[in-house]
């Protein structure tokens, strides 16, 4: 028996991986529910995600298992307030009216602007160059960087782009260049799901509190037991983690405030992404997720989704909202929570080995690989084939 603790997307692709193999795996979660980041709850008939992320179809690990979940697109881009207007950037074979909509130097000479695209896919990165030397290195500066580049994936990785791995930065971005993002009715917990009605045996609501060593295997203590394992992968979440091992590295965290609230009328470019500007509060991100997915409202009322990534209190939240609008946002605050260890930074030059074996045990998880459902589900991929293979 091969035991998994943590049923985020890496334990729920660790276990997968065992039981293709045709042994036996268990699977413990300590929530009631599985999808630990990746999941969803419903408040007052809103179906409401931990936290705004979107799920990208294009990801090789996603493609690897052959989802059936549907996915509705959010268009590719995001709308940016330009000069007292709105206006859209996004990926002109997609959406052709970027070239009509964007910056008017944009709309006047496009060539530019798709060379610039082809340098960010394809141009060499320096050896520990953060993702904010690298675009303006090649090019991508003034209004450009400061009213969207930049906003849009402080939007991604929760954190300034001096901060983020180039090479990293630009995975994310082929990636959303290959296949547009999108969001399952359900909530992005239907992925989740999906993963976790193909398992045989899986344990919610249970802690595991303690694993030792015994005999040739491990001793595996829950709050209601005690399981034998012949191997055992920790796919909990860092900080977690931390007490199953001494021997971590050390890795930072960002973190991000979600809030929702409803939306009495629709807002402007309503299907988009909204970025706010640099320096202009505490908001990076905001979309009306009924807008995209109709089902996300009980009413057709509309679901404002904001991230900010400081703790602010709610009045800073609706005065830059009504700066953004132009009018005050009226509707009620459904609810708000602080993600504390949202995503691990994986800084300039940063490497993770993919998992980590210590003493039999094998630890995985995003902060080994990188911070996305990507690089959970190949850190659980590789977790599975390590205990399956030893
Ligand atoms: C706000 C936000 C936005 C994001 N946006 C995107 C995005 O747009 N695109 C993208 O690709 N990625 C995004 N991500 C990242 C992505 O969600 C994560 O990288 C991924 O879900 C991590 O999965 P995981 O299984 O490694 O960890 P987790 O999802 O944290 O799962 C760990 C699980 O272990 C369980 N656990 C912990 N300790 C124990 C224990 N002792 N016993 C039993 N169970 C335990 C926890 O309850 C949890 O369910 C975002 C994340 C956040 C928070």
């Amino acid at each position: 028996m091969i035991v998994v603790i943590g049923g985020g997307l890496t334990g729920l692709r660790a276990s997968l991986t065992i039981q293709e193999s045709g042994q036996q795996v268990q699977l413990i979660e300590g929530n009631s529910n599985i999808g630990g980041r990746v999941s969803s709850q419903e408040i007052d008939g809103f179906t409401i995600d931990r936290g705004f992320q979107v799920i990208n179809p294009g990801y090789r690990e996603l493609q690897r298992l052959h989802i059936r979940t549907h996915f509705h697109p959010i268009p590719a881009g995001a709308a940016a307030m330009v000069g007292g207007q709105w206006r859209f950037f996004g990926d002109p074979r997609r959406e052709i009216r970027t070239i009509v909509e964007a910056l008017p130097s944009i709309a006047s000479n496009p060539l530019p602007f798709f060379s610039l695209l082809r340098a960010v896919l394809f141009a060499r990165i320096d050896e520990g160059e953060s993702a904010a030397t690298f675009l303006q290195r090649i090019g991508i500066n003034g209004e450009i960087y400061d009213a969207i580049v930049e906003p849009f994936l402080r939007g991604v990785f929760l954190i300034e782009l001096t901060q983020v791995d180039a090479r990293f930065a630009r995975r994310v971005l082929r990636s959303l260049y290959r296949q547009v993002p999108g969001l399952p009715d359900g909530g992005v917990q239907a992925l989740s799901q999906e993963l976790r009605n193909r398992l045989k045996s899986i344990h919610c609501g249970e802690l595991v509190h303690e694993v030792t060593r015994s005999g040739k295997g491990f001793s595996v203590r829950t709050e209601s037991s005690t399981i034998s394992a012949r191997k055992v992968i920790v796919a909990a979440d860092y900080s977690s983690a931390l007490k199953f091992s001494d021997h971590l590295p050390s890795i930072h965290h960002a973190r991000s405030t979600a809030w929702y609230f409803t939306l009495e009328h629709p807002l402007h470019m309503q299907h988009q992404l909204h970025v706010a500007s640099l320096n202009s509060g505490p908001i990076v991100t905001a979309i009306d997720l009924a807008a995209v997915v109709p089902s996300y409202s009980p009413d057709g009322r509309g679901l404002l989704s904001v991230t900010t990534l400081d703790t602010c209190d709610e009045s800073a939240v609706r005065s830059q909202l009504a700066e953004m609008y132009g009018e005050a946002i009226t509707g009620d605050l459904i609810t708000v929570f602080d993600i504390d260890n949202a995503l691990p930074i994986l800084a300039p030059g940063a490497s993770r080995s993919g998992i980590l074996e210590e003493d039999g045990l094998i630890f995985a998880g995003d902060y080994l690989t990188e911070p996305s459902q990507n690089g959970a589900l190949l850190s659980g991929r590789l977790a599975g084939e390590s205990a399956i293979n030893n």
